[in-house]
């Protein structure tokens, strides 16, 4: 089936409901930024939210958060701080939302902006990224002292299955080719049959283009890229530099698709701890991921009259936050944008 990922179906009335996981840093006050606007737009989302202590051992709070998720079927969420001091025993709580609703798909679409200025131009990749297994399995141990040993689980069933998440990605854009990234040199077993699943899936997609690249080859020529699909770490590591590419983490949006569950952050999940609460966030990538939230829930007028309001702030009112070398705030960010949803009129819409 052409199906990547199964939304919830509506409630009574036509409503959703959607868990709504503040998080750390900016990512408090982007929530309350994305339920401003949704209010404004009249979307018919009721968040549920919550919170989640990222101080505490336990894991009670992110058991919660899960069966939230588990019940609502699709959520928004900040970052989670993660404390690098705790023991190896203490996992990530990203890592364990993902990992737990099997959210084996990171999507992230890089794409360069009118009246964002920078070095690359004509940038649009869409970076497949699998997300629950590689180096994030945290699978570590000191086996006598100085000497640690790192898993990185490479499997054919999971490499199989995000390598048939690309090629229907690309498929259903519209996209014509697909790029493997890997360092099958070096580790011939692992990410060589991470590449070897990729080559089977390509055989099943005759009119999309199939090659590789060496992870070490890809910062160059961002242009000559249309979806790239890769293990783990990679994906984290390029799509961050992507992200930087078009215009850094305030921009871009990040998807993360199971089967049955969806959650959207912003691309590059970074927590902005040090420019918390200082009105000086970018909202763009937050608002961009409700948007998808939106496509995903199939309230696609509604993402389409926000993404509208956000883009055109971004690339015609050029009004920007300082990250993008301008004065505006925050909240005069999201007032734009709430003013171009106006002009096009919110009560025209129809769904
Ligand atoms: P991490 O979550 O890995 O600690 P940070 O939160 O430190 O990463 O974010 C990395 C950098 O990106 C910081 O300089 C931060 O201020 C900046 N940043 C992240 N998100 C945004 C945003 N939405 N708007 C502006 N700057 C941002
Ligand atoms: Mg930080």
């Amino acid at each position: 089936s052409n199906r990547l990922s199964r939304p919830p179906p509506a409630q009574y009335g036509g409503r959703h409901t959607v868990t709504l996981i503040p998080g750390d840093g900016i990512g408090p006050e982007l929530a309350n930024h994305v339920r401003e606007l949704f209010r404004f737009c009249c979307v018919p989302v009721d968040f549920e939210v919550v919170n989640v202590d990222s101080s505490m051992t336990s894991e009670d709070d992110i058991n919660d958060a899960i069966m939230a998720i588990r019940r609502n079927g699709v959520a928004l969420k900040g970052n989670i701080e993660t404390n690098h001091n705790l023991p190896p025993s203490y996992k990530s709580r990203n890592n364990l939302l993902r990992t737990s609703l099997d959210l084996y798909a990171n999507v992230m679409h890089c794409q360069s902006l009118p009246g964002v200025r920078t070095r690359h131009r004509n940038v649009d990749i869409m970076i497949i990224r699998e997300n629950t297994e590689g180096e994030y399995s945290s699978l570590e141990h000191e086996n006598v002292p100085g000497v640690v040993e790192c898993l990185k689980i490479i499997t054919k069933t999971k490499s199989l299955r995000i390598a048939e998440y690309a090629f229907r990605t690309a498929r259903a854009k519209g996209r014509r080719r697909v790029t493997a990234v890997h360092k099958a040199n070096i580790m011939k077993l692992g990410d060589g049959l991470f590449l070897e699943c990729c080559k089977e899936v390509a055989s099943g997609y005759p009119e999309i283009a199939f090659d590789s690249m060496i992870v070490d080859n890809t910062p160059c020529r961002p242009q000559q890229f249309d979806v790239m699909v890769m293990p783990n770490l990679y994906g984290n590591v390029v799509s961050n530099v992507c992200a930087g590419l078009v215009g850094g983490p305030g921009l871009v949006p990040g998807a993360n698709y199971g089967e049955d569950y969806a959650v959207f952050e912003t691309g590059t999940r970074n927590t902005g701890k040090s420019i918390a609460n200082h009105n000086t966030a970018n909202p763009t990538a937050m608002l961009l991921a409700s948007c998808l939230l939106l496509d995903h829930l199939k309230l696609h007028a509604y993402a389409a009259m926000i993404r509208r309001g956000v883009l055109s702030t971004v690339s015609e009112t050029r009004l920007h936050t300082a990250d993008l070398g301008g004065q505006g705030s925050t909240s005069e960010v999201v007032q734009s944008i709430m003013n171009a949803v106006q002009s096009t009129g919110p009560r025209t819409l129809s769904t």
